[in-house]
């Protein structure tokens, strides 16, 4: 089932609006990622999405149907939410059945209960049906959410921070799972989260938004390698910001040109990720001196001070031989450059 949002805007208090005239097409049997910091609108497209809210301009479409106003109860959408508690005195069995009851047309008791065991095999907790929700873990719990968001049959999941409150290491594992899961179901999914780290693992295409508009869409690789303003860039992961001058298809670095295109003449801001300058201990570059070494599981970062006082954090590699304290230069390997 393919989604479609149609220049939807949502204005709360009727001054700044929520969303702001987003226009997104969600394909059939993709997983789309919308992110974005704390308020920029995420949830109120996911319930807009859902029929929980309703949008105060433009159109919603599910296919070819337009579902703005269709409630939620007749959507056909399933959703698991970061606080979705289950049902604490409810089997997991009985918390997965719970909306099939009201299914039409009407399942026998059977029925519901061997689509209640294909489902907790499906989320890996084949047998765990009589336990109750304080006998296993969070993310057990989440698993048993969209079990529960699966049971009824939806054409559409959605997802708003369904990981959130669970540490990184279970996060990273329930990702992996969540992303097989819809490979096997096949099922049209708009997921929302803050965390990069997770759109860019689990999405199809990320939607990255900033006060309630669009800011760019686009495959990981896409938004990644080609972030289209300093926002996206800096949203998408740690970098270096230095202030240059463009002047004639390049801009120094120190002692070092750097080519530059597509920027036009006058004050401009380099950016480069960590990974992408190197140390060295002469050469063509920004001079700087280590401040501190941070040894990580497969780098080391370290932290370099230039002498005006900008610091700078650059990857070197686990064995690298760098001291606080060393007197080098900054290279860099990959840049981009925006205009001020
Ligand atoms: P978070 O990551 O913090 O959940 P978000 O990107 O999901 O943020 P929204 O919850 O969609 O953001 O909120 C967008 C804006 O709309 C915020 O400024 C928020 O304060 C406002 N807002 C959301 N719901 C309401 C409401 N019911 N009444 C008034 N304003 C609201």
């Amino acid at each position: 089932m393919k989604i479609s949002l149609e220049g939807i805007s949502r204005l709360f208090d009727g001054t700044v609006p929520a969303v702001d005239d987003v226009s997104l097409e969600i394909g059939s049997g993709r997983l789309v990622a919308l992110l974005g910091p704390s308020g920029s609108g995420k949830t109120t497209i996911l319930r807009m999405v859902a029929g929980l809210d309703f949008p105060d301009r433009g159109t919603i479409r599910f296919g070819a149907e337009d579902a703005t106003t269709i409630p939620v109860a007749r959507r056909g959408v399933g959703f698991v939410f970061q606080h979705y508690a289950l049902f604490p005195h409810m089997t997991l069995a009985e918390n997965i059945a719970f909306g099939m009851e009201a299914l039409t047309p009407k399942r026998t008791k059977a029925a519901i209960a061997a689509r209640v065991a294909e489902l907790l095999g499906l989320v890996r907790l084949a047998g765990l049906g009589d336990r109750f929700p304080a006998q296993i873990s969070g993310g057990q719990r989440q698993r048993v959410a969209l079990a529960r968001a699966l049971a009824v049959e939806p054409r559409v999941l959605l997802l708003d921070e369904p990981f959130g409150a669970l540490d990184a290491a279970v996060r990273r594992d329930l990702r992996r799972w969540l992303r097989e899961i819809h490979d096997e179901l096949g099922i049209t999914t708009l997921f929302v989260t803050h965390d990069q780290e997770e759109a860019l693992d689990l999405a199809d295409e990320v939607v990255i938004l900033q006060a309630g508009r669009i800011v760019q869409a686009g495959t990981p690789a896409e938004v990644t390698r080609r972030p289209g303003s300093p926002f996206v860039l800096e949203f998408l992961g740690d970098a270096n910001r230095f202030e240059v001058v463009v002047e004639g298809g390049g801009a120094r670095f120190g002692s070092a040109r750097l080519a530059v295109s597509g920027v036009p003449d006058g004050r401009a801001i380099l950016y480069a990720r960590p990974r992408d300058l190197a140390w060295a201990t002469g050469g063509e570059g920004v001079s700087a001196r280590i401040q501190r070494v941070l040894d990580r599981p497969d780098s080391r970062r370290l932290v370099a001070v230039t002498p005006d006082g900008l610091a700078v954090e650059l990857d070197a590699p686990p064995e690298a031989p760098v001291r606080p304290g060393e007197e080098g230069v900054l290279a860099a390997l990959r840049w981009q450059v925006f205009p001020a």
